[in-house]
């Protein structure tokens, strides 16, 4: 049987794909290289640009009814001093909210709803994909069960890569690229229940990469019929060798516990939040040099295996949403032809590269940064004094414009 589209990978950037071919009537399938489905990671930012594409695919109420709709962000130095602050979602204007979500939760809404819309087959297991070749009749893609030794095609008109940062497939097109690039920077990375602080849906980084920096946002309400939420935290911070690359890598609280020792302040006891965290996991902060194409013939790329950039903008998931929507407003108009892919490849490429490079110099913790060197790491009187807060909201501004999103605009912009 030779499938329309087959789409490898059933992250978030696969299964958005999915719903927006099936919108537009193109079948497919997805293949995903785990045994089953099950709930990884922890919490996620799902800006507006992205909920609104969300919305349009409608799935938007269910993962509202889940989430945290995050009111604002706000930034403080490693003292718990305020340097800025800023409204977020709707509460900025937007159209649709900024959803602070367990990555579980957003997973389960987007499987839900392709299974149900696409059908119980929609969605196969145990596919880890080899490669794909190209031939007359469309292409092929070649699969293996986990790391045994079956083996297997499937045919298809043209494949999507939406297999994440390990990419099988960006691997086979670009077989000298090397590794996902190091920061410099690890990632520690805990959901622990806790009593709502702030605005109890505030996003809040504070500190900064050289002597440790926090980004912390509830992701659940109400667990317990008490008020609780279940709150997420990042701590980032810089070291000598990167900690092992893996989605589900454990890491230990006492790493990070004497950074972050003096973080108590009245809105919220840091120490205590990781002390109390039951699983804590460990990430490098990695990405990789943005790419002249993703598109070879009948073969594209698309999300983290097309751009893997910093987690600084919370923005990974929400640009694959986007590639996923305008990949299939490529086929629709175009066909399930390999014009198609070259279309979405110019028009998402370099907006995404844009991104990518932002993430490494100007994402909006650039503001801690600023506050960081600024001040000499030392606690300020007051803050006028260290930088002026026009200075602080151009950064924030500046990165919006490049993420594709505007303040107080909720259309989602469409690329030129
Ligand atoms: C610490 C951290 C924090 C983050 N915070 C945010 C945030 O707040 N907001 C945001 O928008 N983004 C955030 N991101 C980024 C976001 O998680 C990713 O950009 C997003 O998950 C990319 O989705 P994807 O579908 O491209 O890839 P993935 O979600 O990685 O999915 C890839 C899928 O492909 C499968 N697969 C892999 N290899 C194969 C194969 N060979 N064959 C078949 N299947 C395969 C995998 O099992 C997986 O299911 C963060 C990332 C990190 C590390």
């Amino acid at each position: 049987m030779t499938e329309q589209v087959a789409i490898v990978g059933a992250g978030v950037g696969g299964l958005t794909l999915a719903l927006a071919l099936h919108r537009v009537g193109i079948e497919c399938r997805v293949f995903e290289s785990a045994a089953e489905m099950l709930p990884l990671g922890v919490g996620i930012n799902v800006l507006p640009h992205a909920s609104a594409a969300l919305a349009e695919l409608g799935v938007l109420g269910e993962l509202e009814r889940l989430a945290v709709a995050t009111r604002e962000a706000a930034f403080f130095n490693r003292f718990g001093q305020l340097v800025y602050r800023e409204p977020a979602g709707r509460s900025a204007g937007y159209a649709t909210p900024q959803l602070s979500i367990h990555r579980a939760d957003l997973h389960n809404v987007l499987l839900a709803a392709v299974v149900e819309r696409l059908g119980p087959d929609s969605v196969v297991c145990g596919h880890a994909c080899s490669g794909v070749d190209e031939h007359d009749d469309g292409v092929h893609l070649h699969f293996r069960y986990m790391q045994g030794e079956e083996r297997w095609d499937v045919r298809a008109q043209i494949a999507i890569a939406c297999d994440g940062i390990h990419s099988a497939v960006r691997k086979q097109l670009y077989p000298g690229e090397g590794p996902p690039r190091w920061s410099g920077v690890n990632m520690w990375r805990g959901v622990v229940p806790r009593p709502p602080f702030l605005t109890g849906a505030s996003m809040v980084r504070a500190g900064w990469l050289s002597v440790g920096k926090m980004v912390i946002y509830p992701i659940r309400d109400n667990i317990d019929g008490r008020g609780t939420q279940l709150v997420n935290w990042v701590a980032e911070l810089e070291c000598a060798q990167p900690v092992k690359r893996d989605w589900n890598g454990l890491g230990r609280a006492d790493d990070i516990l004497l950074t972050f020792e003096s973080w108590r302040f009245d809105w919220l006891d840091v120490p205590d939040m990781i002390a109390a965290t039951e699983t804590v996991l460990a990430y490098p902060m990695v990405d990789q040099d943005p790419l002249p194409r993703w598109s070879f013939g009948r073969v594209t790329l698309l999300g983290d295996a097309a751009h893997p950039m910093y987690p600084r903008g919370s923005n990974g998931a929400g640009q694959a949403i986007l590639d996923a929507m305008c990949l299939a407003e490529q086929l629709r108009e175009f066909g399930i032809t390999a014009e198609a892919l070259t279309r979405y490849d110019r028009i998402r490429n370099s907006a995404t590269a844009k991104v990518v490079l932002m993430n490494r110099t100007n994402p909006p913790d650039a503001i801690l940064r600023e506050v960081y060197q600024r001040s000499g790491d030392r606690p300020f009187v007051r803050l006028e004094d260290v930088v002026a807060s026009e200075e602080l909201a151009k950064i924030a501004e500046d990165y919006k414009q490049v993420a594709g999103m505007k303040a107080g605009d909720a259309r989602q912009e469409k690329p030129a």
